[in-house]
């Protein structure tokens, strides 16, 4: 008997045109790795979410969904709780969002265990410091007295584990558990997870859209879509074969190519900086009087010439999104210039004139940043063209939309009416509606599933040819950063540690920091991979590191690095921040 035995589940909203889920059958045994894949609106959280018995009150589930022998879906409320208790654990894509800000870390432990009868006081609060410490987390008694909003998100997403784990299960169900988070760490939470599973033989079900960790988390995939089951087996043997045409389609879209174009070196200079910094003054909280500074930007050099994809990467919290808002004078500097065709702007975009704010435009991450979410999208496309007569305004909103490949019957809807890659699509006609000659992408296809995201890059790369657009690309994401870029930007705790062409770097790096972000990046290929794990997370701006800043998690360091920070210098036609960039070869050293 399997441990989980699902059979003809249905998910399904009144109302709506058709089912969320639709007759889905599937199994997982005991000490299993299951993936349950397919892109967004496909049922596959939905399964989950009924699984575990959180569906929406609204929602209709049937079918039958047996653990251990019991059918999930009509048991009592209590044996319920008693299996969701002892059985079966879920941890999400946000742990924020599942963690009570209120209490600290300890408290909500053990309220865990003792709910569930499991222990209390001293025994209890000993039991969370030893999952704390099972789960990697550092320091696990200190961590243990914070609260969720002091730790990072991959430290969330440990003590989210740990939380599900407390209860020694036989399933858990990971949704999306690593989405948020950036490669280093996801790779470190994938590796916690499969640990884990080695050591105490619990199964996981794993819901996501992302190939690259499937390839890496399991043994065996479902794939879904429109809420039905396409094809089901061994993971290795569905990425190497894949049956159905959607599948394919949604491997092609994760095994993403790198560009390989040499960047246009004869083309002008569009946009530069000069020595660009940027530190936020806070006040601690319940300091009333004190204030402490955060270098998010040190002083940083750029140049993004005319038809060229210049990429800013590292993980969250290295200052490439502060760079790019100070650019576009959308955040305070503390120093240097920014220069737009070779004249100086103001540091504010209040300051600046119309031209140089049309011809820089930004694309966010989440597209509501940019439409108002009370206004059909050819309204929000055609608002930056205030002033320009009626008709000329209608055929360059209409050209946008076209660009952009939105069909007509979209546009009069409203935000929330259209799905995220249409979404960011209006948000890219809106930017692209005045001819920028600059485009600031802010993880601009971070949340879209892997086809939508190969959609919305393609649109970039066609409005380069086609244009002549600049485009500078911030993101975590290497795959997609190889997709794109001409040249490459690496920051790590506000500064720039390697610069150069992207076919170089993605070949030979030069700095460790680089070469650890390229381990971690997850790919669709078959073979096991164990990815090379960077210690720990950054360090905190407010308190960095003395000497190289990279120096408590890098495996070359040397005295020297302790106390003498390293200067962005020439090495092998790229720039590079380390002592011994001409002396380790990381090319070939299996790090
Ligand atoms: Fe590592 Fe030293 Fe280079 Fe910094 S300077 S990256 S610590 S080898």
């Amino acid at each position: 008997m399997s441990l989980l035995e699902v059979e003809n589940l249905v998910v399904r909203y009144p109302g709506a045109p058709r089912a969320a889920v639709e007759d889905l059958s599937f199994s997982v045994e005991a000490g299993d790795s299951v993936a349950l894949a397919g892109e967004s609106g496909s049922g596959k959280t939905q399964t989950a979410l009924a699984l575990m018995g959180l569906s929406p009150v609204e929602a209709v589930v049937e079918g039958t969904a047996r653990f251990d022998g019991q059918n999930l879906f009509t048991a009592t409320p209590s044996a319920r709780r008693a299996l969701s208790a002892r059985g079966i654990a879920m941890i999400f894509q946000d742990p924020s969002s599942a963690l009570n800000p209120h209490l600290t870390i300890a408290r909500q432990l053990m309220i865990v265990l003792d709910e569930h009868g499991l222990a209390k006081g001293q025994e209890a609060k000993e039991r969370v410091v030893r999952m704390l410490e099972r789960t990697g987390l550092p320091d696990p008694e200190r961590q243990a007295r914070a609260y969720p909003w002091q730790l990072s998100g991959g430290m969330r997403q440990r003590v989210m584990i740990a939380s599900a784990l407390l209860t020694e299960p036989k399933l858990l169900i990971a949704d999306e558990p690593t989405t948020a988070l950036d490669a280093t760490v996801q790779a470190q939470i994938l590796v916690l997870i499969r640990e884990l599973q080695h050591e105490t033989g619990v199964a996981l079900l794993l819901v996501t859209h992302d190939f690259g960790v499937i390839a890496n988390s399991t043994e065996r995939l479902i794939v879904i879509d429109g809420g039905k089951a396409l094809e089901a087996g061994d993971t290795a043997s569905i990425i190497v074969t894949p049956k159905h045409e959607q599948t394919r389609r949604m491997l092609d879209a994760c095994r993403l190519n790198n560009r390989n174009v040499e960047a246009p070196t004869e083309t002008e200079p569009v946009l530069e900086a000069s020595g660009l910094s940027v530190v936020y003054h806070e006040r601690p909280l319940g300091r009333i009087w004190h204030r402490q500074s955060l270098a998010a930007v040190n002083p940083t050099d750029l140049c993004l010439r005319r038809g060229e994809t210049l990429s800013v990467v590292g993980e969250s919290g290295c200052g490439k999104s502060s760079l790019a808002r100070a650019l576009l004078g959308l955040v305070a500097t503390e120093g240097g210039t920014v220069s737009y065709l070779g004249k100086r702007l103001p540091a504010q975009i209040r300051q600046r004139n119309r031209k140089s704010k049309t011809a820089l435009q930004m694309v966010f991450q989440d597209p509501t940043g940019s439409l108002d979410p009370s206004w059909r999208i050819s309204r929000s496309v055609a608002e930056p063209l205030r002033g320009v007569p009626a008709a000329t305004r209608a055929s360059q909103v209409a050209e946008a939309f076209e660009r952009v490949g939105l069909a007509a019957e979209l546009h009069r809807r409203y935000p929330h009416q259209l799905s995220g890659g249409q979404a960011q699509r209006a948000a890219i006609a809106r930017a692209l509606v005045n001819k920028p000659d600059v485009l600031v992408c802010d993880e601009a296809v971070a949340a879209l599933d892997a086809p939508t995201r190969q959609d919305v890059l393609s649109l970039l790369l066609r409005e380069q040819q086609d244009h002549g657009l600049s485009i500078l690309f911030i993101s975590h994401d290497l795959s997609v950063v190889q997709r794109l870029s001409h040249r490459l930007l690496v920051m790590y705790l506000g500064s720039v540690v390697e610069s150069g062409p992207s076919s170089e770097i993605f070949k030979r790096p030069r700095h460790p920091y680089t070469r650890a972000l390229l381990d971690a990046m997850l790919t669709v290929d078959a073979r096991p991979q164990s990815p090379s794990l960077l210690d720990g997370e950054p360090p905190s701006p407010l308190l960095p590191p003395s000497g190289c800043p990279f120096h408590p998690r890098c495996r070359y360091v040397e005295k020297r690095c302790r106390v003498e920070r390293p200067v962005l210098r020439p090495v092998g036609g790229e720039a590079v921040a380390c002592h011994r960039a001409e002396a380790i070869d990381l090319a070939n050293d299996n790090y």
